[in-house]
Parts: structure tokens; C-alpha cells; sequence
């Protein structure tokens, strides 16, 4: 039993709409029915990563390559690219994993034999391939290998988190090929942001890594959509995540400014992950309807990798 999302009726067979998430009764479970916010990326001939509706059981398959330019971005059911509609969140996180340990990999094969540690020539390298660098700011590979690369497991596995959580949840309300583009420009523009602010403050340069921009502006595109959502800090503390958002801002400003809160952190790549999430909200806020509650460690069943089925939480 679940009520319709448009109507509020009763129902003993809800439709799950793949592409805003909601739920519905039969009469509103299409897309133009429910005023679906993803309504315009449905109709969307060049739509990469293509998110729509999941009618399986009236018309299976018709949404395949027939009408298109090419099927090649074909993520209908059973297209080529099917199996990214709506796990671009996982791609991400896997991407973060398999890069942490080829950093692994790429120490130990740089490292002098029966050493940890790297010797200056061969760092350059490590850091040529997995860091953004005010010295080399036109190594344009390092504008996206250092978004998935880390430099510890607790930065990873914090990111991966903020991640996790909230980034299924911004890939629900966007859809997916809109969700892989803030994803990636966000975090590209963050490691941009890092290189012009440590140009501009000059002295010793460093170099920058990890998703935090990209998990920033996440966040930041929630906050705009509900700032009352629940978020259970440590799954036991409700705090609205304007509020996060809030110390995330604060802290920031303030390291871009030359106070230092949080030791080790890229201020000025967070603040621009930041800025960047809450603008794409604002963008993005009329077409989307977003959920009252999201609870850490909890409420979904099912979902996961196979990103079909999904219900509220
Ligand atoms: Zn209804
Ligand atoms: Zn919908």
C-alpha cells in the first residue's frame, strides 16, 4: 500500500516513475502525467545518459535506438549504454576505488626497491598522474584522474559516503546524463579553482586531489532543492542540511581567505564545488520535486548496482 505522489490516493500497486523516483497510481504513473520534473531530459534525442520512464511491461524495449541519430548513446532498456541509467552514482564511486588502488600500484612501482617512499623524480610522476598542480596546471588528464584519486582512505571513504548518499538522490532528480556532467564539471572546476587561488596567493605550491568538489556541490544542489532535508549525522544526530551546508561554506570562505579550520583541505576547491552545486540547483529547481527525508543507514531496500526499483526512502 502507497499513495500517489500527485493525487494522494491509495494503492495497491504503485508505479515507481524511474526518473523522478516518485510514486504513483496507475491514471499518474507516465511521465506527462505527474508533471515529471525530468520530462525535458526524456524527450532529449541526444540524451547520453538518457533517464526515462521504465515502462517494461506495457511497451518492453520500445524506447530502444529506433528514432535516434545513433544508438550508440542508447541507455534505453537494453541499449548499449542501459546499464548506466541511473548508476552513474556507482560508476563514480567504482571509478574512486579503482583509482585509490592503482595509486597504490603506482607507489610500489616507483618506489626504489625495498622503500615506501618515492624519490623526487619519481613523486613528479605520481603527482603528474593523480594530482592537480598549480606547476602544471595544463596537464589536462589531471583535470579529472585527480577527482577520483585520494590521499588516504579517510578522505576517500568520507567522500564516498557524501557520495553514496546524496548522490543517488541529485541522479534521481536530474537524471543521469545531467548528474555525470555537474559530477565531473563541478570537480574539474573545483581542481581549476585550487590551481588559480594557490597562483594567486603564490608562495610554496600544492598540489590538490579527491571528489570533495564534486560531493560539495552534491550537496549543494540538495540544499537548494530542500534545505529541511534530514541528514542523521553519525546515523544517530537530525540536522537540516542547510546547516552542513552552512559550516561547509563558512569553513571554506575562510581558508580562502587565509584562516585555515580544517587542517589539509583545499578550501578554495570546496568553495567552488559549492558555489557551482547551489547554482545548478537553482537551475534545476523548478522542474524537480524534491523528497522530505533522507536517513543515513537505512529505509531502501533492494536498488543497489541494479538501480531498478527503486522506492522512497
Ligand atoms: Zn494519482
Ligand atoms: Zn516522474
Amino acid at each position: 500500500m502507497a499513495t500517489c505522489d500527485e493525487c494522494g490516493r491509495n494503492e495497491n500497486m504503485p508505479y515507481h516513475c524511474q526518473h523522478c523516483g516518485g510514486t504513483y497510481c496507475g491514471e499518474h504513473r507516465l511521465p506527462e502525467n505527474h508533471g515529471c520534473p525530468g520530462l525535458d531530459d526524456w524527450n532529449d534525442p541526444s540524451g547520453i545518459f538518457d533517464s526515462g520512464f521504465d515502462d517494461g511491461v506495457d511497451n518492453p524495449g520500445d524506447r530502444s535506438s529506433s528514432g535516434r541519430l545513433s544508438g550508440v548513446f542508447d541507455t534505453g532498456v537494453g541499449g548499449p549504454l542501459g546499464f548506466f541509467r541511473g548508476n552513474m552514482t556507482f560508476v563514480f564511486l567504482a571509478l574512486m576505488f579503482v583509482t585509490f588502488a592503482l595509486q597504490y600500484a603506482t607507489q610500489f612501482i616507483l618506489a626504489p626497491a625495498g622503500s615506501l617512499f618515492l624519490t623526487p623524480s619519481s613523486r613528479e610522476i605520481y603527482q603528474a598522474l593523480f594530482t592537480i598542480s598549480p606547476e602544471h596546471p595544463l596537464y589536462v588528464w589531471t583535470w579529472f584522474t585527480s577527482i577520483f584519486a585520494h590521499g588516504g582512505l579517510v578522505h576517500l571513504l568520507f567522500n564516498a559516503i557524501v557520495i553514496y548518499f546524496f548522490g543517488q538522490q541529485v541522479e534521481r532528480y536530474v537524471g543521469s546524463r545531467d548528474f555525470a556532467l555537474l559530477f565531473l564539471g563541478s570537480g574539474v572546476l573545483a581542481g581549476l579553482g585550487h590551481v588559480a587561488v594557490e597562483l594567486l596567493r603564490g608562495g610554496e605550491l600544492t598540489p590538490a586531489l579527491g571528489a570533495s568538489g564534486a560531493a560539495l556541490a552534491i550537496l549543494g544542489v540538495l540544499t537548494v532543492l530542500n534545505p529541511d532535508l534530514r541528514v542523521y549525522l553519525y546515523f544517530l544526530i537530525p540536522v537540516p542540511i542547510w546547516a552542513i551546508t552552512a559550516f561547509y561554506a563558512f569553513v571554506s570562505v575562510s581558508g580562502v581567505l587565509g584562516v585555515q579550520i580544517l587542517p589539509g583541505v583545499a578550501d578554495a576547491a570546496h568553495l567552488v564545488g559549492l558555489v557551482v552545486g547551489l547554482a545548478y540547483g537553482q537551475h534545476v529547481k523548478d522542474r524537480v520535486k524534491a523528497r522530505d527525508r533522507l536517513q543515513f543507514g537505512g529505509g531502501r531496500g533492494g536498488g543497489g548496482m541494479g538501480g531498478r526499483g527503486r522506492g522512497p526512502f
